[in-house]
């Protein structure tokens, strides 16, 4: 059985109980060393054997993966933050489907909450955004045209980019060519909730200069929209006047 299991975005006390049990039943663990933290290989049985994905292919993977399978030993696939945002979980799953090894998904801790978190902030203010758009730059991996910075960026809602800390003055051209202006507020969250975090805060038209200043071009994450500014208003869900299926609202 192959456990993939979503490892938090750094800090080794951000992954699930459920993900932390298995960690410490398995019998090999596959981790992607690039961005997953060591810290966390420490609950691995002793005898556990070990592989850091970052130097392997996806073939190499699934090689360990069937070799575990055939001796009856449980296989746990850490993956970095949650894996369903850009973790190349399917290409694994279908494989495994067509090889007839079972497998099951543990979800984890996305950086873009661990992000919200180091930034003490809230994506979907009321009056705001209601939306939160989680995107990347188009790097070496394309991405589809429809989906652009500057078509995503004519909604003006809150955005999360990922893998796009390098690309950073083509991110800014793009985002101003939707609702964003130079002034609307934006963040750059470097190893989110590890303990060399850094957080800036800074708006679209200065991203790529404070990026630069602070030599971040990896392993961050920019944030933009005015979730980030000082307006919003209260939620109804609090409000006394408003009746919910739990409190009757008082009269104005
Ligand atoms: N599945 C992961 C994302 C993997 S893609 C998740 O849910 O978080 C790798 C990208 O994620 C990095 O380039 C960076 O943009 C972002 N990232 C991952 N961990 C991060 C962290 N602790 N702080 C900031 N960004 C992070």
């Amino acid at each position: 059985m192959v456990h993939f299991v979503g490892a938090g975005p750094g800090a080794p006390d951000l992954i699930t109980v459920r993900g932390a049990a298995l960690l410490e039943s398995a019998d090999v663990i596959i981790y992607a060393g690039s961005l997953v933290n060591p810290a966390l290989l420490e609950r691995a049985k002793p005898e556990c054997e070990i592989y850091n994905s970052a130097k392997m292919t996806l073939e190499e993977v699934l090689d360990v993966m069937r070799g575990a399978e055939a001796d009856g030993k449980t296989t746990v696939r850490l993956h970095t933050g949650d894996m369903s945002l850009y973790g190349a979980v399917r290409e694994q799953m279908d494989r495994l489907d067509k090889d007839g090894i079972p497998y099951d998904d543990t979800p984890g801790v996305s950086s873009f909450c661990g992000a919200a978190a180091a930034l003490c902030a809230e994506y979907t203010l009321p009056g705001v955004s209601q939306s939160v758009i989680i995107t990347r730059m188009e790097g070496r991996t394309p991405v589809p045209p429809r989906e652009r910075l500057s078509e995503l960026s004519s909604h003006g809602a809150t955005m999360v980019l990922f893998l796009s800390a390098g690309l950073l003055d083509r991110v800014q051209e793009e985002l101003l060519q939707g609702a964003y202006t130079e002034q609307t507020p934006a963040a750059i969250v470097y190893k989110a909730t590890w303990p060399d975090q850094k957080v800036i805060r800074c708006t679209v038209g200065t991203l790529a200069e404070s990026a630069a200043r602070e030599g971040i071009s990896k392993t961050a994450l920019i944030l933009v929209g005015d979730f980030l500014g000082e307006h919003y208003e209260r939620s109804l869900l609090y409000h006394p006047q408003f009746t919910t299926e739990f409190r009757k609202g008082t009269p104005e």
